[in-house]
């Protein structure tokens, strides 16, 4: 599709906003922006036929009049579209990646804005309702509370869809001065600390580090009196041995996740080992009285309607604390991006309604979700809980509802400032050799970004 606006700022919404139209290739888009002093005109033209919408401009200053335009500019393109091509999207003319966000930030009515105003379908608008009410525990927005990330990003192995920052631990020559620099930086990260309200070690996959490393991180954090999750990832990289050094330092959650309980795929997406090994693993970790999270992918390559559904099935009748459903996501750097055949929209939907559905009715409620840019379909990653077990550090990171403390490879430090409605970011480098002879800057860097914006 092509699209041409005289608001040239608007392109990426428009293309956001329109990419999951079909039958789109050979269309082209006009778009033209009029105002008045007090009302908006957009007129959209396509194949022939004009769509015109006007509104009411309410709007306190440049920058509440600059979103109200994009909002309603979004919505005209989205209406025409579906109008013309005679086609309803679930998310409507939403775009971003956090609808419960966006829903707390529109006020009390959020429901029927979002159905007028964004003609956001009523299934998805009933789940989040549902996560708002499933947050209410947990959810605080409140100045100098934080949360804790620590980045650990080996695995032992790279799976075909994998896009995160991800090395493979055997191949690494600088481990032991990757974790020094790690133990450095999370002892100058403590004092940063206020509210600590959850601390997350992930990667990767944290628990594929050497048993000493392993726990020089762990004794690096401490003990710490409030949510603590290690991504145990994958069964592979769970002993024992890991286990119990998990507890011995205070850990309350770990995630095992199978993405599939079906041997043939998880040959496909290239894990070492098998559904068994997920179950074994699983009732080990259950001696242990960890809270557990398991995550599922709902359109990995070469799986039917019927694979998924026996995955889901079988990780609820394991009924662990939380878990998680994705969507595939073909981000560049994942391997299947390249190689693999992707499923159609319509089998994923079916795949992501039916663990609606059947979580719903095994007594899991949905507590968090968030859309990704590169989503096989036009759909969303939620994480289901037990009543009363959602994870504080999902919460508040979908929410954005306070500070992030990052430390290691990748890490994305965040500040949160409430009265102003913003947040700032601060990263650190992806690769491991610079992250290390870097870290005196890096710790030096974050100190200031933390200290200065108070
Ligand atoms: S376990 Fe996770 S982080 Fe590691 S390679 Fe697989 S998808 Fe990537």
């Amino acid at each position: 599709m092509k699209i041409i606006t005289d608001l040239n700022w608007m392109e990426a919404d428009f293309i956001e906003a329109s990419k999951f139209f079909e039958n789109t290739e050979d269309l082209t888009v006009v778009h033209a922006h009029e105002e008045t002093k007090d009302r908006l005109i957009d007129k959209i033209s396509i194949g022939g036929k004009e769509y015109s919408y006007e509104k009411e401009i309410v709007a306190n200053d440049d920058i509440e009049k600059k979103r109200y335009v994009k909002r309603y500019a979004k919505l005209a393109l989205y209406k025409s579209l579906s109008d013309y091509l005679n086609q309803n999207l679930v998310w409507g003319a939403l775009t971003g990646i956090r609808p419960v966000k966006y829903a707390y930030s529109i006020g009390d009515n959020w429901r029927e804005k979002m159905a007028e105003e964004m003609m956001v379908d009523e299934s998805k608008l009933d789940v989040i309702a549902r996560i708002i009410e499933e947050q209410k525990p947990i959810y605080q927005l409140k100045e100098n509370n934080c949360d804790l990330f620590i980045s650990i990003p080996f695995c032992p192995s790279r799976c075909l869809y994998c896009s995160f920052l991800s090395n493979e631990i055997g191949k690494e020559k600088h481990l032991d001065a990757y974790v020094d620099a790690l133990v450095k930086e999370i002892k100058s990260a403590k004092p940063l600390i206020k509210n600590l309200r959850s601390v997350y070690v992930g990667g990767g996959t944290p628990v594929s580090l050497p048993l000493n490393l392993l726990e020089k991180v762990l004794k690096a954090i401490g003990k710490v009196d409030c949510e603590y999750t290690v991504e145990a990832g994958r069964p592979d990289c769970i002993e024992r041995q890991t286990l119990e050094l998990l507890k011995k330092y205070g850990v309350t959650r770990i995630c095992i996740n199978p993405q599939t309980f079906n041997d043939k795929t998880l040959k496909i997406i290239g894990r070492k080992h098998t559904a068994k090994d997920i179950l074994d693993k699983f009732n080990l970790a259950k001696e242990f009285s960890f809270s557990i999270n398991m995550d599922l992918i709902a359109g990995l390559s070469g799986e039917s309607f019927e694979d998924f559904k026996y995955s889901l099935d079988t990780a609820i009748s394991l009924n662990p604390d939380n878990i998680t459903v994705h969507t595939l996501s073909l981000k560049k750097g994942s391997k299947l991006k390249e190689t693999t055949e992707r499923l159609t929209e319509g089998e994923i939907s079916k795949m992501i309604d039916y663990s609606v559905y059947k979580l719903i009715n095994s007594d899991y409620h949905p507590y968090y979700m968030y859309r990704q840019k590169y989503m096989a379909g036009n759909l969303e990653n939620t994480g289901y809980t037990k009543k009363g077990k959602a994870c504080v550090y999902n919460v508040d990171v979908m929410e954005e509802i306070t500070d992030n403390l990052a430390c290691g490879a990748n890490g994305v430090s965040k500040k949160l400032f409430i009265s102003e409605n913003r947040i700032e970011r601060y990263g650190s480098p992806k690769d491991i050799k610079t992250y290390i002879e870097k870290i005196d800057k890096i710790i030096e860097d974050k100190n200031k970004f933390f200290i200065t914006s108070d």
